[in-house]
Parts: structure tokens; sequence; C-alpha cells
């Protein structure tokens, strides 16, 4: 029945980047077999770019994927870690609570369309130059730019609220499904430490652990006056 509805998905998707890279790759062999240079060139760029956003997406869910995250953490693709002065960086790490018992209870067909589902409703409503990535398994990473402490919190339990109230019975009867997030800002660092993206991140795992602690379907961040540790529940 799974296998039935993901092969109807495919069908409603319509073409999908892989097919449209060969249908470039083919329409540039055959302006090239003309002598055409320049109008195979161009299809051969499109194929590129294609076959480029590819190696940055997860194959699953189709947010990016941990190469992505690791090029914006580490990689000279963001000016974060150079401007003057620094645009305020959230960085949430988000786990699917109890995700094992999913997979053990429905199978990991049911599994795989909840990772789906989950990335789907992680990426609604985020800050501009924001973006979801795959960190592995079912960890993601919300990379929220330009936002304070408290529109990140708003923009992460949001995000929450989303996951937990969606109608995950219709996908299979019964089925519940809930997420835990840490979510470091760099507003919340000592002042006088370098708050590099990585060491949000490192940061956003402790605080991730602290929400599964607090009993999980739960934020945890520092607040910026007290760093006392905050969880928010329904
Ligand atoms: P916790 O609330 O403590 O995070 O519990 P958990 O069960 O979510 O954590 P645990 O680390 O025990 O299990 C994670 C599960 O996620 C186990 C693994 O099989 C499953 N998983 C990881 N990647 C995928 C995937 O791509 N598809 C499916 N279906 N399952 C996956
Ligand atoms: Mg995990
Ligand atoms: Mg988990």
């Amino acid at each position: 029945m799974v296998a039935e509805d993901e092969a109807a998905l495919r069908r409603a998707r319509g073409p999908q980047p892989p097919d449209l890279l060969r249908l470039h790759e083919t329409v540039a062999s055959l302006f090239a077999t003309q002598g055409d240079w320049r109008r195979a060139y161009q299809h051969l760029r499109s194929a590129l770019d294609i076959a480029r956003d590819g190696s940055l997406r997860d194959a699953l869910t189709s947010s990016y994927n941990r190469r992505y995250l690791d090029e914006r953490l580490y990689g000279p693709l963001t000016g974060h870690q150079t401007a003057r002065p620094r645009p305020p960086l959230a960085i949430a790490l988000i786990d699917l609570d109890r995700f094992k018992r999913v997979n053990d209870t429905y199978g990991h067909l049911v599994g795989d369309r909840v990772l789906r589902r989950v990335a789907d409703l992680l990426q609604e409503e985020l800050p501009e130059d924001g973006f979801c990535a795959r960190y592995g398994g079912e960890e993601f990473v919300l990379w929220l730019p330009g936002v304070d402490v408290g529109d990140a919190v708003r923009i992460v339990d949001a995000a929450r609220l989303r996951v937990a109230r969606h109608p995950w019975s219709e996908l299979q009867p019964g089925l519940c499904v809930t997420i835990s997030a840490g979510l470091a800002h760099d507003s919340a660092a000592e002042p006088d430490a370098d708050a590099t993206p990585e060491r949000q991140l490192r940061c956003a795992d402790t605080l991730l652990y602290a929400a599964k602690r607090a009993g999980r379907n739960k934020v945890a961040y520092h607040d910026a006056q007290t760093t006392r540790l905050i969880t928010h529940s329904e």
C-alpha cells in the first residue's frame, strides 16, 4: 500500500531533477552533433547546475544535506564569519522523538514518509536566507540568520507545534510524531567568546539533550540574560 502510494506520488510530481539532467545532456549532445556549440554549452550548463544542486540535497527529504551544511559551517560559501558587524545567527538542532519506535511499529517505509513530511513542515516559515538541512538519520538543522533570540525561539517552537499538531493518523492510524530541539543563538554566547557557527551547533546539541531529558516535544535554549535553560511545551 505504501509502495503504491509512493509510485502515485512520483507520477503526480512530474519530471524530477535526474530526468531533467538527462534531458539537458541528451539535448546538448544533439546540438553538439549539429555543431551548434553555443546551444550545446547552454544545456550542459543547465545540466551542471542541476547536478550541483542535487549534490547538496538529501535524496530522501529533498532538504539540504550534510555536505551543504558543512559548506556553510566551514566553507567559503558564507560571509557570516567574516562580515562585520556580524549578522545575528541562530542554529537549531532537531531530533525526532522515539523515532525508532515508529520504524519498529509501522515499518521503515512509513518511517521514511514521516521523515519527508517532517522536513516539509520544518521548511515552512523560515526567515530569508534561512534553510533546513538533514544533519543525518532523524536529525535536522535549522539555520536562522538575521533573527533575534525571541524570534528564533518563536520560529523553532512554531515548527515543533506544526509537527505535533500534524494529522499523522491520516498516514497511519495511531501514529503520533513529535520533535525536540536545542537552539543556540550567537548573542547568548559570552561576549569575549568567538561564537562560530560550529560552536553554536555543538551548543545546540547539548541543549537538544536537555530537551530530551526534560521529557521531549520541547525547545531548549539559553536565555541571553540569565543563560537559564528554558523549555517550552504545549
Ligand atoms: P530519541 O527520542 O531519544 O531520539 O529516540 P529515537 O528512537 O528517536 O532515537 P534512536 O537514536 O534510538 O533511533 C533513531 C532511529 O532513526 C533509528 C534509525 O533506524 C532511524 N533512522 C535513521 N535514519 C533513518 C531513515 O533514513 N529512515 C528511517 N525509516 N529510519 C531512520
Ligand atoms: Mg537522533
Ligand atoms: Mg530521535
